[in-house]
């Protein structure tokens, strides 16, 4: 707590992801875990579901993925506003290691910021706002550049759930090609909402889609369900990877995998703990 109040206290303390191809927690910490329903334990204050809580959700879901090397100085996690659904709350264009509460912009469902004389924000701010203007389903988004999954981007070798954590990924991850949506458009950055659009017809109404030689998006119910997402997906790469140099593999059977939609959790108490978890590693409890 005393740490967390430092970090908002002094901002420079804190340094401490046809349209789509198919190619195809460890230990808790030791206090009493979150109730079912109840938001993970990085919280400072707040009522559940609370424009408080809300903002430093988004500011810990950021600090964790970078600290577990899903972001690095690029990449970013939203949240939707708790009060008004056709907003969102995402960072101006900052480090994710570095985000804090007064990064934070208010965002309509077009992409662009309530208050358009703020700070600069991510040019791929399209991404998160395509995806709440048609997934009511979806609380939070991380858009990432994780490395362990981009072979999977490029390869026609899919990234298929093969770990129990990562049954959400199903047999058949989409693969979004911004070249081949948008021919003679060649773009690095998702940097419109037409992009945005066309990746978020590519998610469909699974919980993730890769961008070719890019990255992913990743989407869940809320900020803790797609951090553990966005963990169990870099984990599922780096064993998927190594099991297909081993030879011949196993996937998960079909009857595990996860209906694509999100409303079906891996679980709530089950990312709750691994959000106190990964709080803790991260250093804000
Ligand atoms: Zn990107």
């Amino acid at each position: 707590m005393l740490r967390r109040a430092l970090l908002n206290a002094v901002p420079e303390l804190g340094i401490l992801a046809n349209c789509c191809a198919t190619p195809f927690a460890d230990v808790a910490s030791q206090t009493e875990l979150a109730p079912r329903g109840a938001r993970g334990a990085c919280a400072t204050g707040g009522q559940v579901g609370s424009l408080e809580a809300t903002r430093s959700d988004v500011v810990d879901a950021n600090r964790i993925l970078a600290h577990e090397g899903i972001l690095d100085a690029f990449g970013h996690v939203s949240v939707r506003h708790p009060d008004r659904p056709d907003r969102f709350l995402l960072s101006r264009a900052r480090a994710p290691e570095l985000v804090h509460d007064s990064d934070l912009l208010e965002f309509d469902l077009s992409g662009e910021p309530v208050d358009n004389k703020g700070p600069t924000p991510y040019i791929e701010r399209y991404i998160h706002a395509a995806v709440y203007a048609v997934r009511e389903d979806v609380s939070s988004v991380c858009h990432n550049h994780a490395p362990a999954i981009l072979p999977f981007s490029v390869s026609m070798t899919p990234l298929s759930g093969v770990i129990h954590a990562a049954r959400f990924l199903g047999a058949d991850v989409p693969v979004w090609d911004l070249a081949r949506e948008f021919p003679g458009e060649w773009s690095p950055l998702v940097r419109n909402l037409e992009y945005g659009d066309s990746l978020a017809e590519c998610l469909g109404a699974g919980s993730i889609a890769l961008m070719r030689g890019h990255g992913s998006v990743v989407v869940g119910n809320d900020p803790q369900e797609v951090v553990s997402r966005c963990i169990s997906m870099d984990k599922n790469a780096r064993v998927q990877e190594i099991a297909i140099r081993l030879g011949d593999y196993t996937r998960l059977h079909e009857g595990e995998y996860e209906s694509r939609s999100s409303a079906a959790s891996f679980g709530r108490a089950s990312d709750n703990r691994a959000w106190e978890y990964f709080c803790r590693r991260a250093g804000l409890l």
